[in-house]
């Protein structure tokens, strides 16, 4: 028997969505939740080729909640997701510190930890389920838009639909639409070192088996621009560490490379025994990736002149990863758009993209914003004054990001946002 997910009645709205990262299937799932008829164009021609890049993502309880809503797809991310509700954070000498505990927000919502391609393939599978049409190997190389339509050019055809939602990433080329120019990612000075194995490496070393051995653990070293995060997950039978430094790396090229041992070694070098072990004992053929940390100047706005092409995810604002937030505000921008072209309707699909437009661009600014206040306070962290409150140095945790339903949101305010919007461009 097929599974029937609840779907809203039909809007006749056509939507072509450009990526299926979280951003892009998170779109296209909320879109056909809310009655829009949706094609979702991917260029890896595989689902592999996807979700064969392993390693931690996070999603807090405003991005985690909407997972909610999707049947079936919280249930399957908390069997795999790690089991633990603090963060154990020392000195990068190896004294600890404070432990952070997660529990106060469970009132705001799941938040799930997990390996990113594994929790991406849930929410694939659901989107399979829901028999969204995804095309895979469609590689997206221009966009237009008229007063009532826009489109893409994929394989060298030309495709229609009412709205396009591009979310191809930080290297999207919907951007040079939406700005008029081709703008270039740039380095944010800083790199991740990325890495993930099975604990049977490690569950006989006398000086990190405690990480392992008594399931899941999540703990951080804090230390002079550079701060090193380390988890165990599925009771303790898989590894992962992750350290973000400082990195002046040309990104002209790539910004993915095999990393080496021997250069993450460097990096800790007098650091705690533990850390440096950690790194040590990372088998030879573990992935471990150099990832360097791109970014992009906020963009004036999110949509195309004729407001029919919208970017979302890393396309319109990527974010660092100590912000917690990137893959969470995707989704909360693909769960904003499709209720705005629901609540507006198929005739009103400018006003739509221009009413999201409002909704979303200071809230996600803010979220990005987070991620630069974290690393500094991490990086150049006043050891004075976390010896006198070790509390000054847990990551920020607001109510404002967190506890928060962007669907809800979403309808609660159009309407006066979007008469807001009409009266500042009354053509509309
Ligand atoms: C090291 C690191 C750690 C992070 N950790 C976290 C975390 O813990 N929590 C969190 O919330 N966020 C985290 N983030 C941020 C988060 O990963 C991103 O914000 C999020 O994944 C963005 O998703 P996206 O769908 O916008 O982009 P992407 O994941 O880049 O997806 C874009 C998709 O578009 C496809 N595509 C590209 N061009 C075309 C084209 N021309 N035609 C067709 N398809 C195309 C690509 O193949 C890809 O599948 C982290 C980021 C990094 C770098």
């Amino acid at each position: 028997m097929t599974e029937q997910f609840p779907r809203r009645p039909s809007t006749g709205i056509s939507v072509i969505i450009v990526g299926a990262g979280f951003a892009g299937l998170s779109a296209a799932i909320e879109c056909d939740r809310k009655g829009h008829h949706v094609t979702l164009l991917e260029k890896a021609s595989t689902i592999e080729e996807i979700t064969r890049f392993g390693d931690i993502i996070s999603f807090d309880p405003n991005g985690a909640r909407l997972f909610e809503r999707w049947p079936g797809v919280i249930e399957a991310m908390y069997k795999i997701a790690r089991k633990t509700s603090w963060l154990d954070l020392y000195h990068w000498r190896g004294e600890f510190v404070t432990r952070q505990s997660f529990e106060g927000e469970k009132k705001w919502g799941p938040r799930i930890n997990g390996h990113r391609g594994e929790l991406y393939s849930i929410i694939y599978d659901h989107a399979v389920k829901r028999k969204l049409d995804i095309r895979l190997g469609q590689r997206v190389s221009d966009y237009f838009e008229n007063a009532d339509k826009a489109g893409v050019v994929v394989n060298g055809e030309r495709m229609e639909a009412d709205v396009v939602i591009a979310a191809e990433g930080v290297r999207s080329r919907g951007r040079k639409i939406v700005l008029g120019f081709d703008d270039k990612p740039k380095s944010s000075g800083y790199a991740v070192y990325r890495c993930w194995f099975s604990s049977d490496a490690i569950k006989d070393n006398n000086t990190i088996k405690h990480l392992v051995v008594e399931g899941d653990t999540h703990s951080g070293y804090i230390g002079p621009d550079l701060h090193f995060l380390v988890s165990s997950l599925k009771d303790g039978k898989e590894f992962n560490w992750v350290f973000t430094h400082v990195d002046d790396g040309n990104i002209e090229e790539s910004w993915q490379f095999p990393g080496k041992i021997e250069d993450c070694l460097k990096y800790v070098e007098g650091w705690a025994p533990v850390v440096q072990e950690i790194v040590r004992s990372t088998p030879k053929d573990a992935r471990l990736i150099d990832h360097k940390l791109v970014f992009r100047d906020p963009l004036p706005t999110f949509i195309s002149p004729l407001a029919r092409i919208v970017l979302i995810g890393d396309a319109a604002h990527p974010f660092l990863p100590t912000s917690i937030q990137g893959a969470s505000q995707s989704i909360e921008d693909g769960v904003v758009l499709a209720s705005c072209l629901e609540l507006a309707g198929k005739g009103e699909v400018p006003l739509a993209l221009r009413t999201h437009e409002k909704i979303r661009y200071e809230r996600v600014h803010q979220a990005q914003a987070t991620g630069v206040k974290t690393r500094e306070k991490w990086h150049k962290a006043n050891w004075d004054e976390i010896n006198k409150t070790p509390e000054a140095i847990h990551l920020t945790r607001e109510a404002w990001l967190l506890d928060f339903d962007a669907e809800k949101d979403c309808y609660k305010r159009y309407h006066e946002l979007a008469t807001s919007v009409r009266s500042e461009r009354p053509r509309l």
